[in-house]
């Protein structure tokens, strides 16, 4: 959890006017993990393929939704450390070249963390933007936990997405998570389960058909939104998502063969042919392992 001592701090920095010497003392650092079926105006998978068709189309809004956060952040607090994680695929969709050049960036999918690649108890805060609702949302745009053989999540019975996810692993080192952006969906998972500012970019129309919201509104809405998160993290007014020590991890797959290799892993048990269980000590460790479990053992 976040000592009292830090968010004062926090608090400070962000009444700029009323604490000029503790504004200098650190700057604060926000952390960006950013997705792609959540982004505003895109409305179908290919548009988030590499070899989709106007998958430029997705590169360049989802360029500039990154952009309007960032510009609103570094309005409000011009000093502001700002990094950006593509957490995308391959994690090499952003035109990287285009983003504001006040930001540093993370490109390339081949990390432990994945989407929170980067992340550590040094942020004061997490935004998530082009999120999706977890593995079968049936309200949800493109929903899906990790990859598609991942059929569910639990951390501590808790059911997660990849919002869910990230956010443990935020909690783990004291870091909230203050916006999140994303498919109507999302936004009702992540507003009720991390207590975030959502913004909701489209709503889906059917599971892998979307009623878009103009790229141009949804930049209005994000801006807005980040005034109204910072306004409340002055506040004080988020908590990490902690989930204590242990976690424990049940993660249930679409194949059976997918669970007998990771009986592999010293430590884990099988609940049914579909589904493993794992404790871990925290969720730092447990983010760690279900992530080489879905991404880097396939099947
Ligand atoms: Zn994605």
């Amino acid at each position: 959890m976040i000592s009292r001592s830090r968010w004062l701090t926090v608090v400070a920095v962000l009444s700029l006017t009323t604490q000029p010497a503790l504004a200098q003392e650190r700057p604060l650092r926000f952390f960006i993990s950013v997705d792609m079926e959540g982004i505003g105006g895109i409305g179908t998978g290919a548009m988030t393929t590499s070899t989709g068709k106007d998958y430029s189309l997705g590169r360049e809004l989802v360029t500039a939704e990154v952009n309007v956060v960032v510009d609103a952040i570094l309005e409000r607090l011009p000093d502001a450390d700002v990094l950006i994680n593509d957490s995308h695929g391959d994690h090499q969709n952003l035109h990287h070249t285009d983003l504001d050049p006040r930001v540093t960036y993370i490109q390339g999918a081949i990390k432990p963390l994945g989407m929170v690649q980067g992340l550590d108890g040094s942020f004061d805060a997490v935004l998530f933007l082009g999120y999706h609702a977890k593995a079968g949302d049936p309200d949800g745009f493109l929903a899906h936990t990790g990859t598609g053989s991942v059929k569910g999540l639990w951390l501590n019975d808790v059911e997660v997405g990849e919002g869910g996810m990230n956010a443990a692993f935020a909690g783990s080192h004291g870091v909230p998570v203050i916006l999140a952006a994303g498919d109507s969906a999302a936004a009702h998972e992540l507003g009720t389960q991390l207590g975030a500012v959502t913004i909701t970019t489209k709503t889906a129309e059917t599971p892998e058909s979307a009623r878009l919201i103009h790229p141009e509104r949804v930049h209005e809405l994000l801006a807005e939104g980040v005034d109204r998160a910072l306004d409340r993290l002055a506040r004080g007014g988020f908590e990490p998502f902690y989930l204590g020590s242990p976690v424990r991890i049940r993660m249930r797959f679409a194949s059976t063969t997918h669970v007998d290799i990771l009986m592999s892993i010293p430590g884990m048990s099988k609940v049914d042919g579909f589904t493993v269980a794992y404790t871990a000590e925290d969720a730092d460790q447990a983010y760690r392992l279900i992530r080489l479990m879905y991404r880097f053992v396939q099947s």
